[in-house]
C-alpha cells in the first residue's frame, strides 16, 4: 500500500487543537499541507485564498477524504466542499498553560529602598 496515496488524516493542530486535515498532496513536489477541518462552498473558499494560503478541493472517499490541488483542470464551478490552509491563530512560542508573568519589580524608587 502507498502511504502517500492514503487520502487525508484527521488530526488536531498541536498549537491550537482545533481538527484540520494532514495530507502530502501532490506527486512529485509533495506538499505537506495542514487545513481546515471544516469544508465550505468552492466559492467561499475562494474569497478567503490568500497568496500563502492555498484552498483545496475535498473529496470524500469511501475510505477517508482525499484533498485535490486546484490545478488548471479544476471547474470553478466545483460542486465539491473546499477547505483552506489552516492558519493557526496560536503563536509558536505560545504554550497550553501560559507560564506566569515574572513579577514586576515594586514601583519604587531606588531611593527609597534604603530606609
Ligand atoms: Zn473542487
Ligand atoms: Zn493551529
Amino acid at each position: 500500500m502507498n502511504r502517500a496515496d492514503g487520502g487525508a488524516r484527521r488530526a488536531r493542530c498541536p498549537r491550537c487543537d482545533r481538527p484540520v486535515l494532514r495530507q502530502l498532496v501532490g506527486r512529485r513536489a509533495a506538499l505537506d499541507v495542514t487545513a481546515d477541518a471544516a469544508p465550505m462552498p468552492a466559492a467561499a473558499a475562494q474569497t478567503l485564498r490568500e497568496p500563502n494560503r492555498l484552498t483545496w478541493c475535498l473529496r470524500e472517499r469511501s475510505c477517508s477524504p482525499d484533498l485535490r490541488w486546484l490545478g488548471p483542470g479544476h471547474p470553478a464551478d466545483c460542486p465539491h466542499p473546499h477547505v483552506i490552509d489552516h492558519q493557526c491563530t496560536t503563536p509558536a512560542a505560545a504554550r497550553p498553560a501560559a507560564p506566569r508573568r515574572t513579577r514586576k519589580p515594586p514601583p519604587v524608587p531606588a531611593g527609597q529602598l534604603t530606609l
